[in-house]
């Protein structure tokens, strides 16, 4: 008889329980997988295999699983250095408030390769040979992602505003170019083009993207419709949901991967499924961040490609993808009422081969089969938690491994042919180096957030717009025997009418037990024509520091440090954000007249207290320097107004409403 010849290969890996994730999820209960270079050459029976090839070096497995590589489809790997520093927040402050402002102070191409190195030393602990990232300085990371040996959709980000690593959207877009020119075709990174969210762009730089993404052959990398609000405010600014507008907008010419879908609706679904966009899964993100539970069985149904992802460790808090896997599990069974939605085989598939399909990299990786790149894990299925084992169901491996199994059962990794992890010791990181340096960088951004959490005026400035305002105040307040007496005023010779408004001014105050920090107050402003028709809304944030206050004949002088900013969000974000320890409102009715009186631009305001009611029509006049001494003659000014319109000085007082309104709190 003929001996057939053998094949040569690197490495047979054998005695193994193989779960291959191939079409046919075969599953060899005494298999073996058979390696050369970067590939995979056979899977099979063990005996097979060992008939067939002949290895350089045989590992035997020892009836532990061996699997392929998991892939976490969705993370923002740096920002592990930013782990655990903001939590128990709502999405807005948290990225707006925290993140980003932190993001802008302290990350760099430093920041980026020491961050992906924590990441990729946990991610290969817990079996991840893939991942998927969206952050900034992304060269920085497919560089140090390479060198850890890891496989990685590298998404560049791209935002409407500034960023840590771009002036402009299109200052990145300029970035992302030459970020994809450096890398496409390597053997473990591929590009990617990260628009954060439809949120975050507008429709010229997301036309950007996509011919971008076209001319290269690249995938987009996104968020969508992660929260309602960003729902809602999609159906309020353009009147459609979130995956028809970007549909509109061409994104779907491209290859698209979406993190999150937490609100889409079976319309929304039908349309990713026809354009084989993948759907990125975060089940912990989602729930710490309060945005919801995304309808992943219904997906599913839809024959949607969902994967499943850490999102990144400042939001999970970690990228353990046993966790997540078996928490995608539970929840979308708990979310259904039904326990056989998203069976273990089916969950499986999601860490693996329905993972790579939504990342559209299936190509090379997410299932053992030839051809394929050598992404395997072995998982020691053995510990207490998982024992004992049965076999009297068919898919009895795939259920310990969902269900029971700990990332700590991950015993070796390879990527790419190349093993990362060798009986659970990191081989391509050096683990106490980067714990170390981590520390280092922790204790800078700590500081840095103490420091500005007891300074409202950083906190100001870390959320933009703010510009400062003349820092002398004076002003007095009456109550008028008549409002009409105002006329007699406006009517004199001296004074000239420049510019008059009627609004009603809803003020917010933010105050703080310890005086030295100051005050915020958010007034939104609604201007009433002569219908007393509201016609259009203002909002703006003071920030006033304490300063000093002078009583000088009729009036007072404040003179102190003031602030404004453009209020875009809602009072429930700067709420969640200052975090004050009270609140107080004062709602007014407010005429207010522009005058020059004697050359001098001074305010007449008449106001009428509706919250808390208090009787009765006020004026103010007031005017706003950069001098102390103008601010001096002035008050002469003033005082010869106060003469104009008969107000008896008793009826005088100097506070702001805020201070002599009965009931105000403390302060
Ligand atoms: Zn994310």
């Amino acid at each position: 008889m003929e001996e057939e010849e053998t094949e040569r290969v690197d490495l047979i890996l054998t005695g193994a329980v193989v779960a291959t994730a191939n079409d046919d999820f075969d599953l060899y209960e005494n298999g073996a997988v058979a390696v050369r270079g970067d590939e995979i050459v056979a899977v099979g029976p063990a005996a097979e295999i060992a008939e067939r090839y002949e290895a350089a070096e045989t590992v035997a497995c020892g009836g532990r699983l061996v699997m392929p590589g998991i892939i976490n489809t969705h993370t923002h790997v740096p920002m592990t250095l930013l782990r655990g520093l903001a939590n128990d927040r709502r999405l807005d402050v948290w990225l707006m408030g925290y993140m980003m402002p932190v993001e802008r102070e302290f990350v760099n191409p430093e920041f980026c390769v020491l961050g992906t190195q924590l990441a990729c030393a946990e991610m290969i602990r817990s079996g991840v040979t893939c991942f998927v990232d969206m952050y900034y300085y992304e060269k920085d990371i497919a560089r140090a992602t390479a060198e850890a040996g890891m496989r990685a959709l590298c998404g560049q980000t791209i935002l409407k505003f500034p960023s840590p690593d771009a002036a402009s959207y299109e200052d990145a877009l300029g970035y992302t170019r030459e970020f994809i020119k450096e890398w496409q075709g390597h053997p473990l990174i591929a590009p990617a083009i990260a628009p954060h969210a439809p949120y975050t762009s507008t429709p010229e730089m997301l036309r950007a993207c996509i011919d971008l993404a076209t001319e290269f052959g690249v995938p987009i990398h996104t968020h969508f419709a992660e929260t309602k609000l960003e729902v809602e405010e999609s159906l309020q600014n353009y009147g459609m949901r979130v995956v028809p507008w970007v549909e509109q907008h061409g994104l779907f010419e491209a290859k698209v991967l979406a993190a999150h879908c937490v609100h889409i609706d079976e319309d929304e679904m039908r349309t990713m499924q026809r354009y084989g966009a993948g759907v990125l899964h975060c089940p912990s993100s989602n729930l710490k961040l309060g945005s919801g539970i995304a309808p992943v069985a219904a997906m599913l149904a839809h024959d949607l490609n969902v994967g499943i992802g850490t999102d990144g460790p400042a939001s999970n808090n970690n990228l353990n993808m046993m966790e997540e896997t078996h928490l995608a599990a539970m929840l979308a069974k708990g979310a259904t009422n039904d326990p056989t939605v998203l069976p273990a085989r089916q969950v499986f598939a999601m860490m693996t081969r329905k993972g790579a399909q939504a990342i559209h990299m299936d190509h090379l990786t997410g299932a053992l089969e030839p051809g394929k790149r050598a992404d395997l894990i072995v998982v020691d299925l053995s510990a207490l938690h998982n024992w004992p084992p049965f076999t009297a169901e068919p898919d009895a491996v795939y259920a310990q491994l969902i269900y029971s199994a700990q990332a700590g059962d991950v015993t070796d990794v390879m990527c790419n042919g190349r093993w990362l992890m060798r009986d659970r010791a990191l081989l391509t990181l050096d683990e106490e180096a980067v714990r170390a340096a981590a520390l280092a960088l922790a204790a800078k951004i700590d500081a840095f957030v103490i420091a500005r959490e007891e300074d409202l005026f950083s906190k100001l400035v870390a959320i933009g717009g703010l510009e400062r305002e003349e820092s002398y105040e004076i002003q007095v307040k009456g109550r008028l025997p008549r409002p009409d007496v105002i006329a007699d005023l406006l009517r004199h010779e001296d004074i000239n009418i420049v510019h008059r408004s009627h609004y009603r001014q809803y003020d917010t105050y933010f105050l703080f037990d310890d005086p030295d920090m100051g005050r915020i107050r958010l007034r939104e402003d609604a201007f009433i024509n002569e219908d007393f028709q509201v016609t259009r809304v203002r909002a703006r944030l003071t920030f006033t520091e304490p300063g000093e206050r002078q009583a000088l004949p009729d009036t007072v002088m404040l003179s102190r440090a003031r602030f404004m900013a453009p209020a875009d969000r809602s009072r429930r974000f700067y709420r969640e954000y200052f975090r004050p320890n009270r609140e107080y409102e004062i709602h007014k009715e407010r005429r207010r007249w522009h005058v020059d009186y004697k050359g001098e631009r001074i305010y007449v305001n008449l106001d009428t207290v509706t919250k808390p009611a208090i009787a009765g029509t006020f004026l103010e006049i007031k005017s706003r320097t950069w001098s102390r001494h103008d601010a001096e003659r002035k008050v002469k000014l003033i005082s010869e107004m106060l003469d104009i319109l008969g107000v008896s000085r008793d009826q005088l007082f100097l506070e702001e409403y805020i201070d002599f309104i009965p009931d105000h709190p403390e302060e």
